[in-house]
């Protein structure tokens, strides 16, 4: 061998490992699955836009409100669209649902009222009189009088705007308006009726978009109705079972949906022990749907996980932990929540933004083997991340982490199932040589790291594997 050629194969056998340590590779594609991954190859090796010299038209380096309508159009959108991507693990229940859906499907019903409190819009159901005392104003008088109203409702229920890098210029700003999001629908939803049919139509849109099973994080809502009827929490629980038997019996593979209670971050050291309390007694009512706890809320505000580090150390036999942890871009402070969410045992983390400057604990996620739930468009619509092609994940997907992706508040952002983050994730974080492999591999974590006990995990490989042969099947045909 030549010094020239030497030099080649060493160049070959460098990119080789790297190819070979990348989420997926060790996977092994059969015949059909091949056809497949070839046309997909193909796809991202013909497509002009994922060049250098037309990198001003690759989709995901747009934001997202300018770029969403061109992902539904291209052909690697609609394999994504398609292919059974196993399980949702990171989803607000309050933003879990498009605000299409809400704007005409619940906003339409008599009994609607809005009001501005202390600048925040909100909108809730009361009967009329009750509603004129306390000056609300009828949403069915004012688009009498306004035929913009319903453009202008979305603007209060959502972040979409047309300049978003102008309209929202900090992290601050942005967080502050997103809060006010889940505050403007909270006790619409919180409407025990208008709940079952939101509910319903949180798992329709991930049944629509070939997922099988969620996981959404929230809080009980303290329902209502207009006949005087009193709730208690667990008449919230109750309701999500009953809605999700409807839906199986519409559904049949459908697999299910687990809840992760989210306290907020703001909360006080005494009412966490005391809710702490509360969601002992709820998990030994609803063992099974109840699987853990989380913080929310914007994690540079608020307590750190060390505030709370006995309290959680005390309940950690009985619940697990999803912590959000490093969904910051600062350094030596608020990202050192992942220190107490890998201590803590987390079973899986949120976002982990920050993980990849923590050396020593990306060394302990690898070994202990703990998830990270990959948020890409919640990661740029809140300003953690511009070109997505700079993505701190994208070291630890090179490295073959145990990645899930995940949509965080995809309603908030326009956005439906999982789709648009596969697809930005695919396309952005993925090296081009990466095909149907990584995919596959995206959708097989997402059931194994999930918190379904062992039992249903094998339900829903079953499930997911029936699927993926079909969806093989009818590709190979179209293509
Ligand atoms: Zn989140």
């Amino acid at each position: 061998m030549s010094k020239a050629e030497e030099y080649v194969s060493d160049r070959n056998n460098i990119l080789k490992k790297e190819e070979n340590m990348f989420l997926g590779s060790s996977l092994i594609l059969n015949e059909r699955e091949r056809v497949l991954d070839n046309h997909i190859l193909n796809l991202r090796s013909d497509d002009p836009t994922l060049s250098y010299q037309n990198s001003h038209d690759f989709i995901p380096k747009k934001h997202f409100f300018e770029c969403r309508m061109n992902m539904v159009d291209t052909e690697i959108f609609n394999i994504l669209r398609r292919l059974p991507k196993g399980h949702s693990l990171h989803t607000h229940l309050l933003a879990a649902a498009s605000i299409d859906f809400i704007i005409a499907n619940i906003t339409y019903r008599d009994n609607v009222y809005g009001k501005l409190i202390n600048d925040q819009f909100k909108l809730r159901f009361l009967k009329p009189d009750e509603a004129t005392k306390d000056g609300w104003f009828s949403l069915e008088e004012k688009r009498k009088n306004d035929t913009n109203f319903d453009s202008w409702l979305k603007q209060q229920l959502s972040l979409i705007v047309q300049c978003p890098r102008e309209s929202y210029p900090s992290l601050e700003s942005v967080w502050e308006k997103f809060e006010g999001k889940f505050s403007a629908i909270y006790h619409l939803i919180s409407y025990k009726p208008a709940f079952e049919d939101y509910y319903y139509q949180c798992l329709k849109e991930l049944y629509e978009d070939n997922i099988m099973y969620g996981e959404f994080r929230a809080t009980p809502l303290p329902f209502y109705d207009l006949d005087g009827g009193v709730y208690k929490a667990e008449d919230f629980f109750h309701t999500i079972l009953e809605v999700e038997e409807k839906f199986k019996e519409d559904h049949y593979d459908f697999i299910g949906v687990r809840y992760i209670h989210s306290f907020n971050r703001g909360i006080s050291l005494e009412d966490l022990r005391k809710e702490l309390e509360d969601l002992l007694t709820m998990k030994e009512k609803f063992p099974k749907l109840i699987v853990g706890l989380d913080f929310e809320g914007f994690e540079e505000h608020g307590h750190t996980l060390l505030d709370f580090h006995e309290e959680l150390i005390n309940v950690r036999e009985k619940l697990d932990f999803f912590f959000h942890a490093g969904e910051t871009n600062w350094f030596g402070h608020t990202d050192c929540n992942l220190v107490d969410a890998v201590l803590m045992k987390s079973k899986r983390i949120g976002h982990g933004f920050a993980l990849s400057r923590h050396p020593q604990l990306m060394n302990l996620v690898f070994e202990n083997n703990i998830a990270i739930e990959h948020c890409p468009i919640s990661n740029q619509v809140l300003l953690l991340n511009d070109d997505p092609r700079n993505h701190p994940i994208i070291p630890l997907l090179s490295k073959g982490f145990p990645v899930v992706i995940c949509n965080d508040d995809p309603a908030v952002w326009g956005a439906t199932g999982l789709s648009y983050d596969w697809y930005v994730t695919f396309l952005a974080m993925t090296p081009k040589k990466c095909g149907l492999k990584v995919l596959k591999q995206f959708a097989l974590n997402s059931i194994r790291f999930s918190a379904l006990d062992k039992d249903d995990k094998v339900k829903a490989m079953d499930v997911w594997s029936r699927r993926w042969v079909k969806f093989i099947s009818e590709m190979i045909e179209e293509i």
